[in-house]
Parts: structure tokens; C-alpha cells; sequence
């Protein structure tokens, strides 16, 4: 059966009615093929974003732990040059940070227009670590789906085009790629024993991803829902969502100056 990439609205969004290993008619050997081109035509959309001024881009990425954040990003972008695309990692927020409202760090963080901004994590650990781990009480949490969606539609208004991707992968691929973690050496920097009490709470933050993909799936900023069990067919996914949504904006390299045509350079 074929499965939605972004949920239709009006229906609640179940998570189980969305398979992790979900691969459609894709092959390994055509998406390996088709990411390369994919990857060139996204520089190609940045160039042009970058000139005509207009938008910026922010793409956002959630996930579990081993869940492909930083897998994606690193195939996704390959051909993307650095003038002009950020990756912003958020961790655990620091003193000033908890001392500001919460989207604060988020908001300041957001790309000016012509700009792209990657998120790996984002505002959405508000309503992810800090409810599955009571980090702020239920009646906190509760509220903040409605105040992200205000936010999104904000910087959506201000000329931000938003994307977000869930990554979602299954319980066992967890397990097997935290396993590949502790017994690869050049692995073992990701890993820490924490990821095991958070592997632990693997219902309450299938929920968290539940109720945010369900509450936060809006016109201006879609929720995708990722398939991400297999690398390959999660990067085509992305790289192809991306492709799409900015050849729909149109972007224009600036006018030249007049009487460029036929100049002669000596
Ligand atoms: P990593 O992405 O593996 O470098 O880890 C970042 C860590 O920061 C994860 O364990 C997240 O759960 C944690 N983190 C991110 N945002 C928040 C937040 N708002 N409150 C508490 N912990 C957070
Ligand atoms: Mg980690």
C-alpha cells in the first residue's frame, strides 16, 4: 500500500499507520542514482535563493536517537556550497537560554531571506525531550503546539518557507544502529549511556511524535513523515521534497545591469 509523505489534514494522524521501513517502488540502485542528481539541482535552487533575496528557506529535522538527522543532512547538502546554508544543532539549552521564553533560541537562530537554515532538532524538543521527560509540567507543554503553529505562520508571513521532516525509524533499527555505535570505534563519540534510559521511554516518544506531526501539520508548515529505516530511500525523500518546494517559488537571478549585453572585457 502506498504511503502519504505529508498526512492529509482532517484525519488524526496515527503513527502506526506509518511503516519506518516503508521503501514504495524505489530500488537502492535508483535512488543512489537519482540523489546525485537531486543533490546538483538543489545547489543549483540555493544559487538562485540566495540571489533573488526574496525567501529564506528553513528546513527542519526530528528525530529519535540514530534516527538519520545528521546522516541526511550530510547527504542531502553534499553539493550545496557553505555561502549561504547553515546547520544550526540544538543540545540541552544553557543558563541565558532557559532564562528567555522558550522559542527564544529558535527565533534568533531563523535564516534572514536568501538564506538556508537547517535545524537538526529544533523548537519541536519542546514539546518532545522536555514533555516525555517532564522537564515542564503537562499544563506547559499542553499549550505549545498552538503557540509553534502561531510562530510557523509568523515566519511563514515573513517570507520563510518552512520545511519539516520527521525522520521515523523503527524500534529495532534503533537498537541495531545504537549497537553499531558501541561496537564501532568511530562511532563510540556519538554514543552515551544515557541514549539507553531514552531508548526506555520509546513509547512516550513514539506519542510526543504522534501529537506533534498530528497538531502541528499545517497548511504553511507541513509535517513530511519520513520513512527512514533505509538511508537511501530517506535522502531521496528529502532531497526530493526540497527540489520541489523551491522550484515552486520561482526563483529568479536579480536583473543586470543595462547595457551588459556584448560588452567587451579587455
Ligand atoms: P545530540 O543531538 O545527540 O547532540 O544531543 C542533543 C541532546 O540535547 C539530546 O539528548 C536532546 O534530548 C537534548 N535537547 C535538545 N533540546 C532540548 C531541550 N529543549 N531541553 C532539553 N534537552 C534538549
Ligand atoms: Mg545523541
Amino acid at each position: 500500500m502506498s504511503q502519504p509523505l505529508v498526512p492529509p489534514s482532517g484525519k488524526k494522524f496515527q503513527i502506526r499507520d506509518y511503516q519506518p521501513g516503508y521503501t514504495g517502488d524505489l530500488t537502492r540502485e535508483v535512488a543512489e542514482a537519482e540523489i546525485v542528481s537531486l543533490r546538483i539541482r538543489l545547489n543549483d535552487l540555493q544559487n538562485r535563493l540566495f540571489a533573488d533575496r526574496r525567501y529564506a528557506l528553513l528546513v527542519i529535522l526530528q528525530a529519535i536517537d540514530t534516527g538519520g538527522k545528521d546522516g541526511t543532512i550530510n547527504s542531502v547538502f553534499q553539493e550545496v556550497g557553505p555561502l549561504g546554508c547553515s546547520v544550526v544543532s540544538f543540545g540541552v539549552p544553557t543558563e541565558p537560554e532557559r532564562a528567555h521564553d522558550y522559542l527564544w533560541r529558535y527565533h534568533r537562530e531563523t535564516p534572514e531571506r536568501g538564506k538556508v537554515v537547517i535545524f537538526n532538532r529544533s523548537h519541536y524538543e519542546s514539546v518532545l525531550v522536555e514533555r516525555v521527560k517532564n522537564l515542564v509540567p503537562k499544563d506547559v507543554w499542553r499549550t505549545r503546539y498552538e503557540q509553534i503553529n502561531t510562530f510557523e505562520q509568523y515566519l511563514s508571513g515573513q517570507d520563510t518557507v518552512i520545511m519539516k521532516f520527521f525522520l521515523h525509524i523503527s524500534k529495532d533499527e534503533q537498537r541495531q544502529r545504537l549497537q553499531e555505535r558501541v561496537d564501532d570505534p568511530k562511532k563510540q563519540w556519538k554514543f552515551r549511556h544515557g541514549d539507553l534510559d531514552d531508548r526506555k521511554l520509546w513509547d512516550d516518544y513514539q506519542s510526543a511524535f504522534e501529537d506533534m506531526v498530528d497538531r502541528c501539520n499545517s497548511d504553511v508548515a507541513p509535517w513530511h513523515v519520513v520513512p527512514a529505516n533505509k538511508n537511501w530511500y530517506r535522502n531521496v525523500v528529502v532531497a526530493r521534497a526540497l527540489v520541489e518546494r523551491l522550484e515552486k517559488l520561482d526563483l529568479r537571478y536579480p536583473e543586470p545591469e543595462e547595457g551588459i549585453a556584448g560588452l567587451r572585457v579587455v
